[in-house]
């Protein structure tokens, strides 16, 4: 009886078969070697006393695999055939929400461990966009192929790494407010100058402007971001002994540097993922691959009357990138977040770009609902 309740209950969610696959693998984070989870309510026993609750309905387990780092990896037959979708299908589908439980009583962790676990698990499962995790692994499998301008000089690429940790972290945080605007290309050339210069707040706060200014041109917007580096510089050896925060506020508090540099910084600096940093190109191939949750390009159309827009770009074109970073952060899960600019970035540079994308070369030409739009 529970088997047939099941099996009705899986018809009309075919992918939720694969949507259980990645959340669990989500959990493979909550499971660090050293650290165990005594019991999450559930249906799985798995080894080592750790058991997983999911509520929902699962498909046939085919392996479960425990990796020598303590990961635990459950691979199952999806329950229907995944058909690809065309891109005229509705590409934004309900799902089922789903419910996995951490029992706090149960955790022997230490506390500030299993922070970090209930963090990791915390997903909004109430939607998913089709097919996304195909579309996610076409990209890491073309990102392979071709190497992009991030790859090697992205800002996380410009800063001297024999240096200091203290002069590292102030590098990437002025390649970053370099970078908007700018080409990765332009911003590692103004970097390496600036190396030879000596890059360190003490010299950036001593530097003539129009020296400054010649070191970076031709960076976009080089004579406001002149007196950036030079304030921030300074707010960093007054209130910072030099370093930069370590705080997404306090960094968003810094001349010239916003979410999307800081969210980035965080990570790039302090290996703190603290958001998804949306640039331009995470801002438009989310929206062409039709990441974005329906209630939240609904409530954006709304408030945005009048406007006049092309109508294959409705409602996209109103969101901003901070839009984007809320309604990418509703749904993907937060183990991806670090690994989705970086990804996208490169994918907009080579293929996905802003004019004339590749479809015909895309490996997701039969899943993006963007695929047969003219640009
Ligand atoms: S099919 Fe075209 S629009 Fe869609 S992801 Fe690929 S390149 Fe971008």
């Amino acid at each position: 009886m529970l088997k047939m309740k099941k099996k009705k209950e899986v018809e009309g969610n075919r992918h939720s078969g694969y949507n259980f696959i990645h959340r669990l693998n989500s959990l493979k984070m909550a499971s660090r070697k050293g650290s165990r989870i005594a019991s999450l309510t559930c249906k799985y026993q798995l080894r080592r006393g750790k058991k997983l609750d999911v509520e929902e309905p699962i498909g046939d387990v085919k392996s479960i695999k425990e990796e020598s780092s303590g990961c635990i990896t459950v691979k199952q037959e999806p329950m229907e055939q995944c058909d690809v979708e065309t891109a005229h299908e509705s590409h934004s589908k309900k799902r089922k929400p789903v419910k996995v439980k951490l029992e706090e009583e149960d955790i022997t962790t230490s506390p500030k461990v299993a922070k970090t676990e209930r963090k990791m698990l915390e997903v909004n499962c109430d939607w998913f966009p089709a097919n996304w995790e195909k579309t996610l692994d076409n990209i890491r499998k073309m990102r392979k192929e071709v190497e992009a301008p991030v790859d090697s000089m992205g800002c996380d690429m410009c800063h001297d790494k024999t240096t200091s940790p203290k002069i590292q972290r102030y590098q990437i945080l002025v390649s970053l407010m370099l970078s908007s605007q700018t080409k990765d290309q332009v911003t590692f050339a103004a970097m390496g100058r600036l190396r030879e210069h000596g890059l360190t707040p003490e010299n950036m706060v001593k530097i003539d402007d129009n020296v400054l200014q010649n070191l970076l041109k031709p960076v976009g917007f080089y004579k406001r971001k002149t007196e950036y580096i030079k304030r921030t510089s300074q707010i960093l050896l007054d209130k910072y002994e030099g370093d930069i925060p370590d705080s997404l506020e306090k960094l968003c508090e810094l001349p010239g540097v916003g979410p999307k540099m800081a969210h980035i910084c965080m990570n790039s600096s302090w290996n703190i993922v603290s958001g998804i940093g949306v640039d331009t190109h995470v801002h438009r191939i989310s929206q062409r691959l039709g990441w974005i949750p329906p209630d939240k390009l609904a409530d954006k159309k709304s408030r945005s009357p009048g406007k006049e827009v092309r109508k294959e770009k409705q409602p996209y074109q109103l969101l901003t990138p901070e839009d984007v970073r809320v309604a990418l952060e509703s749904w993907l899960p937060k183990n991806l977040w670090s690994e989705v600019n970086h990804l996208l970035v490169g994918f907009g540079q080579t293929i996905c770009k802003p004019t004339g994308p590749l479809c015909k070369s895309c490996l997701n030409f039969a899943i993006c609902p963007s695929a047969k739009l003219k640009w």
